[in-house]
């Protein structure tokens, strides 16, 4: 087996679409040597290679050794130096890679190949003893750490004692003498930790840093973002050995990490940050700041020009916004990785657009290239503008969108408070991968230390949570859980709000506004639109959510629902009146009072979505929801309807159930209580009449919930019917309407066909289906489905993401059996689901017209349809 690539010095074996086999870093470097761009060479040892490690428990595969040294040597004639030699040594970096990049979970170890040997010959080399023994102690340092497992503060103490001793602040300002005590203090270090002697044997240091990146795949902090980046166990990590160049030899030197466009709004420029006399690691630890790539232009314009010409390069081989690692060795430039680069929902959906208008990609690859799921982000809350609020410090911008919560200083004082059901803004110093946990249960996250290309900036853009990072006010006792900022003190629990916009960060919780749909996203989605062929309604209950609805682009209304307009001011003492009413007459008096007000919500919001369809259901929840509950509200019900409280009470008594969801409610109210249906579908008929009467062209869609039986349909649609050709008979208007029904119950799928001969729609009740089909109580799932979906008993929550195996299957029966019953059938889907992109891919497939969800989903659902259609 072939376990070993060779990349650069015009010898490279691998390609960019290698990445299963040599992961994404080994996979990209072979990549830009293919396109002559200057790469230090080395080889990759493949994720099989790994993998075959783990099978043979954890020793190495058959062949590989042999293969290692073989490259070895390549790369030892092709830098014209020799590993382990004195005089003229090379030097390599040991790089993990898995397919996908896991910021910060696998190590990497620099320098490899020195020892008190061959760091003489690096020193009379490069005529730079200061260097070579700066190298070497961060050899030791990193190994120790990584490899040895050494803790790595140890190493850090002893590197600020040596500053605090020569009253020296930065590591440059320490001498060539200060660093060969260092590099023997460290050394002892790792005796005293170890029991032996720091490994001298460039071999058997090569041989120890490949087994740590293989053993690292497994570490506990990789295992815990693979479980929440849903990445399989069985990829494997690569291994990249590669030869060293030098970011540390001076001032005409340094370390870069950069985007080839802005990764958080999107702005094509060049973007990113810059050390000068660096070495790799110090640029991602922000142990020192950075500057900003734009000093290049000044300091070193030759390097900046060939690094825009290299981004052009890349943009057009890879089509997309890049993410690139490069040092710069005396005024020489080399590429140490790239990678398609992370960014914002707001860049992601500004790069893609921009890039199709540059003929970069077409529009179809734009419409594919953002994630449903992500754009969900540019639909969350943003800093009210008129809220008159002082920020009370200021960070780095890292991850856009606002966030409120009440803070928590540790990650897993985040998760404890977020199970709670707390909203929480995790605050760190700075952040580390054991704090991933936290960071997905937080609203945002802020620190006070890092630049933008820190972990916690990374890790936040990649999860789409708002992120200030930076923020150098703050000052954060952690023992204490305290922190002050600016005179303020704040504790755990306490309340902040920060925009991941701007960077700033406020006391308190600071009013937010929801976003609008404009610039790129509008254009975004209109090209979506072209591509897609499943309708977009929305549920709608009031003039305003359909207001919102048609900003974000809905094609109608596919569920309003009548009840909540129940709850608003002035209606819940009618609406008890009609529930607690003993007489048929006493309940007409009732309605009658609710006859207006339904009236005037219909016909404000037929004239909302004038043009486009309105789905109204008739009456759906149990009874028992309306009941006045407190004694103030028995009494003034009471008092309305001029009977004493304890009637109230005895009436409420008995229209209690023991089983709510499953009792009387739906159709069967409208079958019991014939009278509440009849004045809805009046209130219908009398709004569009006057609609129609102002000369628009209107239909309205009556739907009947919980059918389960066609005779139910029946029964109810000729009453309908009645009401309607009366009132239009009065009104002296004749309008064109529809009268479907709600496929919720498991029986009206399977008999859907005999359905659907009443019917002129179906509309997927998803949320009772799936209720009703698991027999998993909505309201109370939050007791186990969670448990079950960590078990892996559910691959999702069954309420959020469609369960296609179970549900799914009725769904398509339904829609079969209907459409063949009633080829004129319109279908469409009202449940959680319709905004949920898995699920709107497989309404696609099921056949179904339209999917109808919240307002805000609207856009999600836009373009998850497109793309389930391209
Ligand atoms: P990560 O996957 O965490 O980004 P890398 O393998 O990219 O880790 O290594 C981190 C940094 O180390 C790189 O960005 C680069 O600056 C530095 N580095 C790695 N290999 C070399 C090398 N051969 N020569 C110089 N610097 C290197
Ligand atoms: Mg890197
Ligand atoms: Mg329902």
């Amino acid at each position: 087996t072939k376990w070993v690539y060779f990349f650069g010095a015009g010898q490279t074996e691998g390609r960019a679409d290698m990445k299963n086999l040599l992961g994404g870093k080994g996979a990209n470097l072979a990549e830009m040597a293919n396109l002559g761009i200057e790469v230090p060479p080395g080889f990759t040892i493949t994720t099989e290679a790994c993998n075959e490690f783990y099978r043979r428990g954890k020793r190495w595969p058959e062949g590989l050794e042999e293969q290692v040294k073989e490259n070895l040597r390549k790369l030892e004639q092709a830098m014209g130096r020799r590993f382990g030699d004195p005089a003229n040594p090379l030097l390599v970096s040991v790089r993990s890679g898995a397919r996908v990049s896991m910021p910060g979970m696998m190590d990497t170890v620099l320098n490899l190949g020195l020892n008190d040997v061959t760091v003489q010959g690096l020193a009379r080399q490069s005529n730079n003893e200061r260097f070579a023994y700066d190298s070497y102690r961060r050899f030791i340092q990193m190994y120790g750490d990584v490899v040895l497992g050494v803790p790595r503060h140890l190493f850090e103490e002893r590197l600020d004692a040596k500053k605090k001793a020569r009253g020296v602040t930065e590591d440059p300002q320490l001498s060539a003498q200060d660093l060969r005590e260092l590099v023997e203090e460290f050394k002892g270090i790792v005796r005293q930790q170890k029991g032996q002697a720091f490994p001298e044997d460039p071999w058997e240091q090569l041989r120890g840093a490949i087994d740590a990146v293989f053993n690292s795949w497994n570490n506990p902090r990789a295992i815990k973002y693979r479980e929440i980046h849903h990445i399989p166990g069985d990829w494997g990590t690569a291994v990249n050995v590669q030869a060293m160049v030098f970011g540390n030899m001076g001032e005409d030197s340094g370390t870069g990490v950069a985007f080839t466009r802005n990764p958080s709004t999107g702005v094509k420029e060049f973007y990113g940050e810059i050390l000068i006399n660096a070495q790799g690691e110090d640029v991602v630890a922000g142990i020192r700041t950075p500057l900003p790539v734009a000093v290049l232009k000044e300091k070193m314009p030759h390097v900046y020009a060939q690094l825009e010409e290299i981004n052009k390069r890349l943009e057009a081989a890879y089509r997309d916004m890049l993410d690139i690692e490069f040092t710069v060795q005396q005024g020489k430039l080399y590429m140490l990785q790239c990678r398609v680069g992370k960014r914002t929902a707001m860049a992601a959906v500004r790069i893609a657009v921009e890039m199709a208008q540059e003929g970069l990609i077409d529009r179809q690859t734009a419409v594919l290239r953002v994630a449903p799921e992500q754009i969900d982000q540019l639909l969350h809350p943003t800093i009210d503008p008129s809220a008159r609020v002082e920020a009370v410090a200021k960070g780095l911008p890292a991850s856009p969108g606002a966030a409120v919560g009440q803070l928590a200083f540790f990650a897993d004082d985040a998760e404890r408070m977020a199970d709670e059901g707390k909203k929480v803004v995790l605050i760190r110093a700075e952040t580390s991968p054991e704090d991933i946990g936290g960071m997905y249960k937080a609203q945002g996250i802020l620190t006070s230390r890092g630049g933008m290309t820190s972990h916690a900036a990374v890790v936040a853009r990649g999860m789409g949570k708002p992120c200030v990072v930076g923020c150098g006010a703050l000052d954060i006792d952690e023992k204490r859980k305290i922190v002050r900022v600016n005179g303020r003190e704040l504790r755990e629990g306490d309340w902040i709000t920060i925009d991941g916009s701007t960077g700033n960060v406020y006391v308190g919780q600071v009013p937010l506004v929801q976003p609008e749909l404009s610039g790129y996203f509008a254009t975004l989605l209109e090209w979506a639109d072209e591509f897609r062929a499943l309708g977009v309604r929305a549920n709608a209950d009031t003039p305003t959510d359909a207001r919102t609805a048609r900003q974000f682009g809905a094609q109608g209304i596919g569920l309003c629902r009548t009840e909540h307009m129940f709850f608003g001011e002035g209606r819940i003492i009618p609406m008890r009146e009609m529930i607690l009413s003993d007489t048929k007459e006493e309940r007409e008096r009732a309605l009658a009072k609710l006859l207006p007000l339904q009236r005037g919500d219909f016909y404000e919001i037929f004239k909302e979505m004038l043009g486009h369809p309105v789905v109204i259901r008739l009456l759906d929840p149990p009874l028992h929801e309306f009941l006045p509950k407190e004694p103030g509200a028995v009494a003034e019900v009471a008092r309305e309807m001029g009977v004493t409280p304890e009637v109230i009470e005895s009436r409420s008594r008995a229209l209690a159930e023991a089983n709510p969801m499953l009792g009387l409610r739906g159709c069967r109210l409208g079958i019991v209580y014939p009278e509440i249906y009849e004045m809805q579908t009046r209130a219908i008929f009398e709004a569009a009449c006057r609609v129609a009467k102002e000369g628009h062209e209107i239909e309205p869609e009556v739907m009947i919930p919980l059918v389960g039986t066609p005779g139910e349909l029946a029964f109810l649609k000729e009453r309908c019917q009645k009401v309607a050709e009366q009132v239009m008979a009065e009104q002296g208007v004749r309008l064109p309407y529809r009268i479907g029904t709600m496929i919720e119950v498991p029986r009206a799928a399977l008999v859907a066909d005999e359905i659907a001969r009443e019917a002129q729609f179906f509309s997927f009740g998803t949320n009772d289906l799936t209720q009703m089909t698991l027999g998993f109580s909505r309201d109370d799932v939050g007791k186990y489905v969670p448990t079950y979906v960590e078990m892996g008993l559910l691959k999702a929550d069954p309420f959020q993401t469609l369960d296609v195996e179970g549900v799914g299957q009725l769904v398509k029966m339904g829609v079969e059996r209907g459409k063949q019953a009633n080829p004129d059938l319109v279908v469409g889907i009202c449940g959680e689901h319709g905004g949920d992109p898995a699920s709107v891919w497989f309404f696609h497939e099921a056949g179904l017209d339209y999917v109808s969800c919240s307002p805000y989903r609207v856009p999600v659902a836009r373009l998850a349809a497109a793309q389930a259609n391209l």
